[in-house]
């Protein structure tokens, strides 16, 4: 199931080539309105300790009760990863002092995580694509929030977070480059959209990473690794990598050992630092939770997630390609963000014949509507053209109503005034001239006043292309195109 990755990036050092080899722990905020164990808001934004139920607080003698939303959401969740869902879990408490942790422990899963191994399909620049295993995903609490600078002796501490349900998404060590790093958290937040299981806004810190990475020559046995804190963009998943390598480069071929130890990445300096070596690592003192029953799931609970999952990306490029003949590339910038692939299809559902028309329909999709929302840094739902307008456009076209290039003036006219594409195209005489008629007078008035072009094209056929520039041009970009080339060919007797 775990195909290694293809690409690896190597690295010079002074001995020769490193490879990179990365691991994630992704943890993403389950989407939900109440926490994991307790009924208070997830709401992100509120005044400090506006969520915080007794449970939260853990105030003493009170019981934890697992939400049954956040267990489907984490289900559904390793059916979109393709991974084994475990019908039996537990949840364990993970032993450690935090001034933002009141229960002193975090409840989370150890031994028997909810789900176990998956495999996320990953999409490479240049076409290539790598599989990346998952070891696990299991459900834990979120912590609190210590505020450091309120007071000027005094630390306050936020506990709105604390007790939120988090997914911690464990991949195999079988990333090996930054670049495979990045794409690989940008598909998963992906596939988390897509399920709607949680909103990947980093910015809100709703998904965030642990970066582990170690070096070793390239076929030799791992090397050890030092995790990365809590990195929160995927640029600086990259940076972090990149740093991170080369410094335990520097320390290998200096005659030094990595030691295995947590760091923390500095954004600003765009390096990693040490927060705590090995010896210092804490020892959790996992136990089961006794306040919980294990989690006992049947088939037939599983089974009817997974026949209502969504479409999910992987599924909808490989129909786009079926179906609608798109190029892999194509299909891929449609389904990378739901938005898209909404919109797109949104699209189609405006076209007489989708079959015909669908990857014109990509292509204006793509070049002209998104280049265009780009130039203005605004997102589809800010867009001035709707799908049902660019749709109307495309069918226009397909249709052969009009050229393809009277339909950029078209979408431009739309985007700026609005207004409905075919009555527009009415209104303002935009129409296509296929009449073989009026195009032949126009081909032979340019042909009769171009002697010396015409004798040249029959020597050089590719010249056709500035006499077909001619006429349309003459028609104001209305001549039907291929009728403007075969009446050319037969005049000029190519
Ligand atoms: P821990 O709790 O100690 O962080 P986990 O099992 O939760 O351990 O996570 C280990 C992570 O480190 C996984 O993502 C795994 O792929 C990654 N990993 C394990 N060994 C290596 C290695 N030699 N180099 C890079 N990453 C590694
Ligand atoms: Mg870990």
């Amino acid at each position: 199931m775990n195909a290694p990755a293809k690409s690896s990036k190597l690295i010079k050092g002074a001995t020769g080539d490193w490879e990179m080899v990365i691991g994630l722990e992704v943890h993403a905020q389950v989407t939900s309105n109440a926490k994991l164990f307790s009924g208070a808001s997830t709401q992100f934004g509120g005044a400090p300790n506006a969520h915080v139920s007794l449970v939260d607080a853990a105030m003493p003698g009170m019981l934890p009760v697992i939400n049954e939303e956040c267990v489907r959401q984490a289900v559904r969740t390793g059916l979109g990863l393709k991974a084994q869902i475990n019908l039996k879990s537990t949840f364990d408490r993970k032993n450690y002092f935090y001034p933002d942790l009141p229960q002193g422990y975090q409840i989370s899963q150890f031994k028997s995580p909810v789900v176990g191994e998956g495999v996320v399909a990953v999409d490479l620049d240049g076409g290539e694509s790598i599989n990346v295993g998952i070891e696990r995903l299991h459900l834990e609490q979120d912590a609190g929030k210590s505020l450091h600078d309120q007071h000027p002796t005094m630390s306050y501490v936020d506990l709105n977070r604390s007790g939120v349900a988090l997914m911690e998404i464990v991949s195999k060590p079988d990333i090996r480059s930054s670049e495979q790093a990045r794409a690989y958290v940008t598909k998963l937040r992906s596939i988390l959209r897509y399920l709607g299981t949680c909103d990947g806004d980093m910015e809100k810190g709703s998904l965030r990473a642990d970066v582990n990475v170690s070096v070793r020559k390239p076929g030799a046995p791992l090397g050890t690794r030092c995790e990365i804190k809590n990195v929160n963009s995927i640029r600086f998943i990259g940076q972090a990598i990149e740093y991170e390598a080369r410094r335990q480069i520097a320390v290998i071929e200096d005659g030094g050992a990595i030691e295995q130890e947590t760091r923390l990445f500095d954004p600003n300096k765009g390096e990693t630092r040490s927060m705590r070596s090995k010896e210092e690592a804490h020892d959790y003192r996992y136990f089961p939770d006794p306040d919980l029953l294990p989690l006992e799931f049947t088939q037939a609970y599983v089974d009817e997630l997974k026949s209502a999952l969504p479409e999910l990306p992987d599924e909808k490029k490989a129909r786009f390609i079926s179906e609608l003949s798109l190029t892999p590339y194509d299909a891929s910038v449609l389904v990378n963000e739901q938005e898209s692939a909404d919109f797109y299809e949104a699209v189609l559902g405006a076209l007489a014949d989708r079959r015909r028309d669908g990857k014109l329909a990509a292509n204006w999709v793509i070049n002209e509507f998104f280049g265009r929302l780009n130039k203005e840094s605004r997102d589809i739902a800010a867009s001035p053209v709707s799908a049902a307008q660019l749709g109307a456009i495309v069918d226009l076209i397909g249709t052969g109503t009009i050229s393809g290039k009277i339909a950029k003036d078209l979408f431009e006219i739309v985007w700026m005034e609005g207004g409905d594409p075919r009555a527009l195209v009415e209104a303002r005489g935009m129409k296509q001239v296929t009449d073989l008629g009026a195009i032949e007078q126009a081909v032979d008035e340019i042909v009769a006043a171009n002697p010396d072009k015409v004798a040249q094209a029959r020597e050089k056929p590719a010249l056709i292309g500035w006499f077909v520039g001619q006429v349309m041009k003459s028609s104001g970009g209305k001549a039907n195109p291929q009728a403007v080339n075969d009446l050319l060919k037969s005049k000029l007797g190519l």
